[in-house]
């Protein structure tokens, strides 16, 4: 059996430093807001190369408290048009839903499955205040020209970074690119904890302040409440697991790579179509960390099957689109056929990075060996 990710020998990996460093909390007697979280902020803002993180409860909150926040601040209100990515995962369009924010769903371009540039500028109108740019994949989106439209139009950008902790253009890495961005340590993540886990990062300091208070019951002062906030913290015990899983990020990071280009190199099938272009090196992949492998093909549950048969699992990210959901009715008639396509096609192999080199082959192999 190639399970698609395998935490448990993911996980295990780390097993005595995560011991370790769940015994220093289970001893320190103090499990909410102290050292550690304080510790893994910094070392995950360094690493992002921004100013400010912030530990938080998940992902989503994540998304959903930088928007708050900027409305506490006064740069958005409600009803203002934020401009997402259509092929995202529903989190992204939750939290400007939440916010009481109108989402403007844009088609993604169908070779890197990200946001289009040209298609968020024809999508701008008088309402448009923000751009919820998603790294889908783990690839990096286009960060330059979506800075330079939003600079342009005098738009907010937040990056939804959930798949793609460690992904780089130009030196500056997911986190570092927008006005605010929102990760997520999900245990199946690049970056992973053992339970539920998120950041903001920002290089602004206002926004660091007022997520950071919104998070923790709008109070910047103990018992002090500025704003009706929520409760949304990092905890002290998943700030320690993260912190020795960040330490190998770069090192699993380096795998994934390495399984994509075998998997560039060797897939070779007509029926299929890769996310990459073949020649790649792990020296030219800096802009994607390779969260998901994802191929399209005609018949997909065909390819699913087939390499079920030979013990292959794979996950389909994600069978429906957003505007396709019966929480998003309001939305079913918008007219996405890229998106539409993409969600009818995707199929994600195995990549993790404790995969052996005999099951990359074997899933090569099964791969070429499908017809439809
Ligand atoms: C996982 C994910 C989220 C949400 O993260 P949680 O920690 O599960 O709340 C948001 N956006 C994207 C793109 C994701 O993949």
């Amino acid at each position: 059996m190639i399970p698609f990710l395998g935490l448990k020998q993911v996980n295990s990996v780390y097993r005595e430093e995560m011991i370790a460093a769940a015994t220093r909390v289970i001893d320190s007697g103090w499990y909410i807001q102290g050292e550690e979280v304080k510790e893994f902020e910094r070392n995950f803002a360094d690493y992002c190369g921004a100013r400010h993180c912030i530990g938080v409860a998940n992902g989503l909150d994540a998304l959903i408290l930088v928007f708050r926040a900027w409305k506490e601040l006064g740069k958005l209100k409600d009803g203002d048009e934020i401009i997402v990515p259509a092929n995202t995962y529903i989190a992204s369009i939750l939290a400007i839903t939440e916010n009481r924010l109108k989402p403007v769903l844009v088609e993604p371009d169908p070779l890197t499955f990200n946001i289009c540039p040209d298609n968020i500028r024809s999508a701008i109108t008088d309402k448009t205040k923000a751009i919820l740019a998603v790294h889908l994949y783990g690839q990096l989106a286009d960060m330059p020209a979506i800075m330079s439209i939003a600079t342009d139009h005098n738009l907010l950008v937040l990056e939804d970074s959930a798949q793609a902790h460690g992904a780089e253009v130009e030196g500056k890495k997911a986190g570092n690119w927008g006005h605010a961005s929102g990760f997520s340590f999900y245990p199946g993540k690049n970056l992973g904890a053992l339970g539920d886990a998120g950041a903001v990062t920002t290089n602004d300091d206002e926004l660091a302040i007022t997520v950071r208070a919104l998070a923790n019951y709008g109070s910047h002062k103990k018992y002090e409440n500025l704003y009706q906030g929520v409760n949304s913290r990092l905890d002290e015990m998943q700030a320690a697991l993260l912190r020795v899983k960040l330490k190998y990020l770069n090192i699993e990071m380096q795998r994934r790579r390495e399984i994509a280009i075998a998997y560039a190199n060797g897939i070779n099938n007509s029926a299929i179509c890769l996310p990459i272009d073949v020649d790649l090196t792990v020296e030219n992949l800096s802009h994607h960390v390779f969260h998901l492998f994802v191929v399209r093909t005609k018949n997909r549950l065909a390819l699913q099957q087939h390499l079920l048969e030979s013990g292959i699992q794979t996950v389909i990210h994600y069978p429906i689109p957003p505007h396709k959901q019966q929480a998003y009715r309001s939305l079913a008639n918008l007219d996405l056929p890229i998106t539409t396509d993409i969600h009818n096609e995707v199929l994600s192999l195995p990549i993790s990075p404790v995969m052996s080199a005999e099951d990359v082959l074997m899933v090569i192999k099964c791969v070429n060996n499908f017809k439809c």
